[in-house]
């Protein structure tokens, strides 16, 4: 009854470099660190992976530069199914980088370099518009030039292909070129730095996804940590309950849900199970550490959502 979903996401790919130390070097200092750990990010890349791991056919739209790092990417997204086809490998500019530097007390230092996820182009969605055209989905962040992000928000709409937007990191945007997107999926912080309004409790929240519909969304969804999810039309307002969990690490959580939402959204599951199900996913993501290493698969997400729902 179900069909097999096909997403491509237009987006970012990372290698995080997390060193962990116990203190940090002071200028012109080298010291011994305790030890390192190889990660992949970027948020285009999590969702992708998350997507996939939910069961969806996936299609990465990225650019990586000519180094270790990027094959690096690319094995990687081999390794989880995820069409790499339109990852590109451009020389003359590093991949995406985030070194990380981690203190005992679990406090970072990151500088992100976004290397070659700053010149995906609209040119390069042109160049995907075939796979683009085949999609159920679209997903799309900001870590890539907000003009690919707007351009590729129209080819979206114009080929009548469902767009996820998730406006990450928070950046000054043109929201009148984004509001064609069927969703719009800000997490708190992003939300009142786009609104300009605060977002501490529920009705915050509420009123958050109110302006932001008023600015010509159709859809909002505010996710809200611990607190679950928001979605907002101009019908109606409704809170989607959280699972309660004792996370680990919750970096990465907003990649699980967005990733996992399109996927069973577009599987054929009605909005409200998918965005149930994408707080259940996003939950048990936190409760391992890391980012893509921390996502379940979908047997493992199946296992839970039962266990979890029968009590309901
Ligand atoms: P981000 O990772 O972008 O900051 P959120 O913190 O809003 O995003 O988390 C995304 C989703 O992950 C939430 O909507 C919720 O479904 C789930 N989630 C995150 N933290 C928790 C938590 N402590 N308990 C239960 N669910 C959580």
């Amino acid at each position: 009854m179900f069909k097999s979903p096909r997403i491509a996401v237009v987006g970012s790919a990372n290698t995080d470099l997390t060193t962990f130390s116990d203190v940090f070097p002071r200028p012109g200092e080298t010291i011994f660190g305790k030890s390192f750990d190889l990660g992949f990010g970027g948020k285009g890349a999590n969702q992708a992976v998350a997507a996939r791991l939910c069961g969806a056919e996936v299609a990465m739209i990225a650019k990586v530069g000519n180094d270790l790092f990027g094959e690096a990417t690319v094995k990687n997204f081999a390794s989880f199914g995820i069409d790499s086809t339109h990852v590109r490998i451009v020389d003359g500019v590093s991949s995406g980088v985030a070194p990380i530097f981690v203190e005992p007390n679990g406090q970072n230092r990151i500088i992100v370099v976004k290397g070659a996820n700053d010149i995906l182009m609209p040119a390069d969605v042109d160049a995907a518009a075939d796979t683009l055209r085949n999609s159920d989905t679209i997903i799309l962040q900001f870590e890539i030039p907000l003009e690919t992000v707007y351009y590729t928000v129209h080819f979206a709409r114009q080929h009548n292909i469902r767009c996820i937007v998730n406006p990450a990191p928070a950046a000054p945007v043109r929201l009148a070129e984004l509001a064609a997107a069927d969703y719009f999926v800000p997490n708190e912080t992003e939300a009142e730095a786009i609104s300009g309004l605060p977002v501490h409790s529920i009705d915050d929240a509420k009123k958050c996804a109110a302006a932001l519909l008023q600015k010509g969304f159709r859809k909002v969804i505010l996710t809200l940590g611990a607190r679950g999810s928001l979605l907002a039309t101009a019908q109606a307002t409704e809170v989607i309950a959280p699972f309660q969990v004792t996370p680990k690490d919750t970096t990465g959580a907003g990649d699980a849900f967005i990733g996992s939402f399109s996927a069973f959204l577009a599987e054929g599951l009605p909005e409200q199970e998918a965005l149930s199900r994408a707080n259940l996913y996003a939950a048990v993501s936190t409760l391992r550490v890391g980012t893509q290493k921390s996502f379940p698969k979908r047997s493992e997400f199946e296992d839970e959502w039962n266990r979890r729902t029968a009590k309901l």
